[in-house]
Formats: C-alpha cells, structure tokens, sequence
C-alpha cells in the first residue's frame, strides 16, 4: 500500500508507482550512464546509443499527453526521472530530457493538427527536437531576441544567430538518435495580421523530410 493511501491529509510520500519510476530511472542511470559518461565526456561525443536506450524503455518523453500516445507523467514525476538521469550524468540527462523543453512550444501554442503532426514520432523512435532561444546578445532578458521569422509564400523564412541549443545541430554520425524539428523563438511579427510573437517548427532530417515532403513546417503566433 502506497504512503499516499495510508494518510488522510496532505502527503508528500510517494505512491508506488512514483517510487517504481524512480527507481527504473535509477537503475538506468547506474547501469547506461555513469559506466559511460567519463568516455563521451572525453571523445565530445553525442550519446546517440545510451538515448536510443532511454527511449526504449520509457524515460524519453514522459509529457506527452496520452491523447497523444504519451504516458502523460506530471511535472513532478518528469523530475523525478530527470533527477536520477543527472546523477548519472547531468550531460547526458539533459539531452535525454530535452524534448520536453523542444516539444513545448508546440503542446502549449500549437493547433491540435500539430501537436497530431510533430508530437507521435517523438514516441515511434528516438527522435530529438529542441527549443532555439537563446541568442548571443539575449539570455536571461529574452526580450532582446533578435531573430526573426518571416512568412513568405506560406514557409518561413528564419534570420538571426541562437546559441546554446540542446539537441541542436544533431550529431551527422549519431545513427539512432538524431534532431528533427527546432522550435524557433522569433522577436518580430511574422505576418502582417499577428503582431506578436512567433515560434515555428522545421524538419530537420533527409528521412523526416522524405516522410513529410521536402519543406514540411509549422509555425504559429504565441
Ligand atoms: C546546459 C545548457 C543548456 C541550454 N539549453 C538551451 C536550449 O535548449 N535552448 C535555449 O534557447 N537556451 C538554452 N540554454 C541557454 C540558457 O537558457 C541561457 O544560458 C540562460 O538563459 C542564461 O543566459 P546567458 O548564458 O546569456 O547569461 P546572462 O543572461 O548573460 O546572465 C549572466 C549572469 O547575469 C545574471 N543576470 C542576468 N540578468 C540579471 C538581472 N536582470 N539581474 C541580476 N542578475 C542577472 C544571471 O543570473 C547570470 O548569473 C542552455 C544553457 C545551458 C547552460
């Protein structure tokens, strides 16, 4: 019986499967990360294997609601996860937790075509998407963004530097984990009509595009 069914006023114990996840997460970390993370550390290297890893046996993408195949976890229990990650690795946990900051644009702004569009495959394969921001000259006051995104012809047309962006570019020789789609954060109207902010998504990779054409996009005003 779970701590949580024991007490009648408010718990902070966790329930058994809270405890199971943890411990699933744990377990990840000192069997798939800590014996490896000195080596990619060393060789700069893009854990491809330990991701693919990751997501085959559940610990990628524990926010993705399960109208749309995703366990649907609460930020609680997605900490959960990611705290156990990090003390394997904060390097490598960050990359494995990162689509829950690339996918959130989408989940929060994006129309219920897109989250259709670009949230599954997240589930299929070990797939990575992320979030671009951060710019040289804005950081902490992402109000100083400078890129913008430019509708022309129905695609967008993307100007402006960001760094800092986990996930992103994706490693040419990871073979199975690799970026797909970026959330870009735009400072300038994108369109006459939508004075306001802007984030818009891009495939990234030749078998993402051939599944989806060859300059498949979304993009919406926040
Ligand atoms: C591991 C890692 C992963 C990241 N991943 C991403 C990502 O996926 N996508 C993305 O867009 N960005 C990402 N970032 C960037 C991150 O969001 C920025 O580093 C962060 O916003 C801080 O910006 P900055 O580095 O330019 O520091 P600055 O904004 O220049 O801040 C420098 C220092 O000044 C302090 N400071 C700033 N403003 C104030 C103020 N008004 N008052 C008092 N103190 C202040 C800050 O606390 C800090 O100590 C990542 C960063 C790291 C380290």
């Amino acid at each position: 019986m779970s701590v949580t069914e024991t007490t009648s006023g408010i718990s902070f114990g966790l329930s058994d499967e809270q405890r199971a996840l943890r411990e699933l997460a744990r377990e990840f970390a000192a069997k798939e990360i800590r014996p490896v993370a000195a080596d990619y550390d060393e060789r700069s290297q893009h854990p491809a294997d330990v991701i693919a890893k990751a997501h085959e046996v559940g610990l990628m993408n524990p926010h993705i609601p399960e109208e749309h195949g995703g366990p649907g976890l609460s930020a609680f229990e997605q900490i959960l996860i990611g705290e156990e990650l990090a003390w394997g690795c904060s390097g490598i946990a960050t990359s494995i937790v990162a689509n829950i900051l690339g996918s959130l644009p989408v989940l929060l702004a994006g129309s219920d075509e897109q989250k259709r569009e670009w949230l599954p495959p997240l589930l299929e394969e070990p797939l990575l998407c992320s979030f671009a921001l951060t710019e040289p000259g804005a950081g902490s006051d992402v109000s100083a963004i400078q890129t913008t995104a430019e509708l022309r012809d129905g695609d967008y047309v993307v100007n402006g530097s960001k760094m800092f962006i986990t996930t992103f570019p994706p490693d040419p020789t990871a073979s199975s984990s690799r970026s797909t789609w970026t959330s870009w954060a735009s400072g300038q109207p994108t369109h006459p009509r939508s004075p306001s902010r802007s984030c818009g998504c891009r495939l990234r990779t030749a078998s993402a595009r051939r599944a989806k054409g060859s300059r498949s996009r979304c993009g919406r005003s926040t």
